[in-house]
This record gives C-alpha cells, sequence and structure tokens, in this order.
C-alpha cells in the first residue's frame, strides 16, 4: 500500500451526492440502512480514482480492471451511510481486499468515538486502518522476509497497531496475495538486486550508482504494482549505512 492523491472532486459528484443523499436518508428513516438501495451512480467517480491511483487496488497494489471491481468505502456505508458519495471516502479497491476481506470492518481506537448519524468525520474517531490518501502506509507497514514460510510478510512497522489492525482487517497476509509478491521479488527484484551486488563486488562506483538508480525508479513508479514491497525489498538487501557508503539514495514510492 502506498500513498495516494485522489486530487480534487469531480464536477458531477456534488449534484450526485445532493440527490442521493436526500433519496437515501428517506430510505434509511423509513426501513433502515439497505445496501442495494445505494444505486450505481456513482460509476464515473470510479473510473476516475482508478486511473488516479494508475489502475492499482488501494491496498494491495495488484493492478486490475475497474469493471468487476469496486468502488470502496474508506468509512463503510453500512455504518456510515451519509458518507457514501463523499470524495474523501472513497478509493478503488479490488475485490479481494474490499469485498471478501474488509466489507464492513472499521476498526477504532475507541469504539465509544464512532460517529453519530450524519457527523462528519473525524470528531473524535482514530481509526486503526490506514488511510493511504491521508497517510503514509510505510509508516505503518513493513515487509520483512520470513526464511520459514520462504515469503515476504506485511507487517506492522514498529510496533504500530494500526499497521496490525490494517493487515488484519484488508488479510493483506492472505496465501494467495503472498505467493504473488513472492512470484513478483523472485522474477522483477531479485535479478535487478544479483546484479547490483555483482557490480558492488567488482567495485564498480559508476556503474552501481547508475543502474541502482535505473532499477530503482523503475521498480518504484506509480504505475508498477507492488511499489511499498518493491522499496522494503531493496532496503532489506541495501540497508541504510551501506546505501549512505555508495552514495545510493532509496525515495519512497
Ligand atoms: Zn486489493
Amino acid at each position: 500500500m502506498i500513498r495516494i492523491d485522489r486530487g480534487p472532486e469531480p464536477l458531477e459528484l456534488p449534484d450526485v451526492r445532493r440527490d442521493e443523499l436526500e433519496r437515501f436518508r428517506a430510505i434509511v428513516l423509513t426501513s433502515g440502512y439497505d445496501r442495494n438501495q445505494l444505486g450505481t451512480r456513482y460509476t464515473a467517480v470510479k473510473e476516475a480514482l482508478w486511473r488516479r491511483q494508475e489502475l492499482k487496488c488501494c491496498y494491495c497494489e495488484k493492478v486490475c480492471e475497474n469493471v468487476g471491481n469496486d468502488l470502496e468505502h474508506y468509512r463503510p456505508t453500512s455504518r456510515y451511510w451519509w458518507l457514501a458519495w463523499t470524495w474523501e471516502n472513497l478509493l478503488f479497491a479490488c475485490q479481494n481486499c474490499n469485498r471478501w476481506a474488509k466489507n464492513d470492518d472499521f476498526p477504532l481506537a475507541d469504539e465509544k468515538t464512532r460517529l453519530k448519524a450524519e457527523e462528519s468525520p473525524p470528531q473524535g474517531e482514530q481509526p486503526q486502518l490506514v488511510d493511504p490518501a491521508t497517510e503514509d502506509p510505510l509508516d505503518s507497514i513493513q515487509f520483512v522476509w520470513d526464511e520459514a514460510s520462504d515469503r515476504w510478510l506485511p507487517r506492522p512497522r514498529g510496533a504500530s497497531v494500526k499497521g496490525a489492525e490494517t493487515i488484519r482487517v484488508l488479510e493483506l497476509d492472505r496465501q494467495a496475495l503472498l505467493e504473488l509478491f513472492q512470484n513478483y521479488v523472485r522474477d522483477y527484484l531479485m535479478p535487478d538486486v544479483n546484479h547490483l551486488r555483482e557490480l558492488m563486488k567488482n567495485g564498480n562506483e559508476h556503474a552501481v550508482r547508475d543502474t541502482w538508480k535505473r532499477n530503482v525508479r523503475r521498480a518504484l513508479q506509480r504505475t508498477m504494482f507492488y511499489t511499498a514491497l518493491a522499496h522494503d525489498v531493496f532496503d532489506h538487501y541495501f540497508p541504510e549505512d551501506e546505501r549512505r557508503r555508495w552514495g545510493l539514495e532509496l525515495p519512497r514510492p
């Protein structure tokens, strides 16, 4: 997961929000929340977010099609129906993260602070789910190599409770995803890592810096998948003190 800049609200959204909120409020007040009545008037918004996110899921960084995947509500509509058309609450996510993992879950540091109907966030709420549009997920989640399982695993960075909760809620350590991570590291990152190691062994400073810049820039460009993972793989094989010795920079994606 990496930081997302969703840009300005699409021009049509305020009108959609006004109409849809009025319609949906009446439904909630008469017969209660009904997900099936949310309608589909945010299709255009979903496409805009998908493009802003470089065609990637906001949580797992898998590249996927917009049709068949989800407009994601950071604060889920089942608990925060009045934020269903609020730009700051919208993201694009794959079905695996949104539907099969997160669903209605939205953990808080203190349940008593949960917003009441029609209140604007955040009030006193401290979500324990990383919001990639307002914070850098790399502060909370780190990929570490696990020898025992032969896998790169997402783990809370430091002792980040928010990181731990985010991994739990989104099931970012689900087996199939770990396998995608693993194949990506093996097929796309390790050849670059090994090549750099060779150049370092030969002591060719110019070639090391040149190759590093080219490889890291490519692996961390926002259109690539799993850039947070790529960042941590380079950080693992070339720790900070070694990078400093060679004059290499590792920017965040
Ligand atoms: Zn996903």
